[in-house]
């Protein structure tokens, strides 16, 4: 009986221990590369030696346990794999847990079509970037864009290639920008580019290089490059910048909009950036 238990013990120690090892695996495909992955590598190793020290002790005291004492050893082999399956197991949960929050973070700050920022999380920064412009006396600007005649290119082209259009737009946009830039999508086919640290001077070059770039570049909006699938798209840009009146996130962006009115008005595909409207 005591030489069936103690056998026992340790082979269902070493079941645990193989189980065990699927749960690091997970934790590891679940890990981006880096430190954390490799000491779980780690980790798999330790749980395979322990399984072959398992093993080694199962071939030499195979039928050597007599007395209650000899149960001992195989209890902590069996209580020890316990422990290293719960605790892989409560690492694996964790880690779940830890992904889901991020990405209900990150869903909650970004734009699911073009993955650029929300107009919440816009709102947000901007007061941010406002109360830093206000205490250290930093330069802020503010760009908002408009594609021209965007409901002419889903007239023509169909939904799904505006929406591959915003995608490639806000792209080529987020690469332009520098990484303390902020963009954001403020409406349909409007995006707000917060800028700090821009002069109105520079904040005015900046949408105008925006603005050319955008015009020179060809977007493909079929599977493969079919030329009757090349688009060609105009934005126009409100430029405002803090200063003057021009101080609060209303104002801000009130001038940014009356800035690209006026570059609705004066025939699109232009940049307007006069703070004093
Ligand atoms: P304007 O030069 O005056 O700005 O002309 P416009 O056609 O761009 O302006 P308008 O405001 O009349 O139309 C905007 C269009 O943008 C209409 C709307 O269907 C389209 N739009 C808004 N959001 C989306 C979107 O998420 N995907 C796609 N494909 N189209 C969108
Ligand atoms: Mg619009
Ligand atoms: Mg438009």
């Amino acid at each position: 009986m005591i030489l069936l238990l103690s056998n026992s013990l340790v082979l269902v120690g070493i079941l645990i221990l193989l189980g065990s090892l699927f749960t690091v695996r997970r934790i590891i495909l679940s890990l981006p590369k880096g430190r954390s992955r490799r000491s779980w590598l780690a980790m798999a190793s330790l749980i395979a030696l322990f399984v072959l020290g398992y093993l080694g002790y199962v071939g030499i005291f195979w039928a050597k346990h007599e007395a209650a004492i000899d149960l001992i050893v195989p209890g902590v082999f069996f209580f020890g794999a316990c422990f290293v399956w719960l605790s892989t197991l409560l690492s694996l949960q964790t880690a779940m847990d830890i992904m889901h929050v991020t990405r209900l973070e990150k869903e909650s700050f970004t734009d699911p079509l073009t993955g650029v920022y929300n107009r919440r999380y816009m709102e947000q920064r901007l007061q941010e970037e406002i109360a830093k412009a206000r205490r250290y006396k930093f330069d802020l600007s503010l760009l908002l864009f408009d594609l021209d005649h965007f409901k002419f290119i889903n007239d023509k082209h169909g939904h799904q290639a505006g929406d591959k259009v915003l995608v490639d737009m806000s792209t080529l946009v987020v690469h332009e920008l520098r990484d303390t830039d902020i963009l954001a999508r403020y409406g349909g086919e409007e995006f707000l580019a917060i800028v700090p640290n821009t002069s109105p001077a520079d904040a005015n070059s900046l949408a105008e290089r925006l603005r050319k770039r955008i015009e020179g570049h060809t977007f493909f909006v079929g599977p493969v490059a079919d030329e009757s699938e090349e688009i060609k798209l105009t934005v126009s840009i409100g430029v405002s910048s803090y200063g003057g009146s021009t101080t609060s996130q209303e104002s801000l962006i009130h001038t940014a909009d009356k800035n690209l009115y006026r570059a609705k008005d004066q025939g699109r595909n232009r940049v307007v950036a006069d703070n004093s409207v």
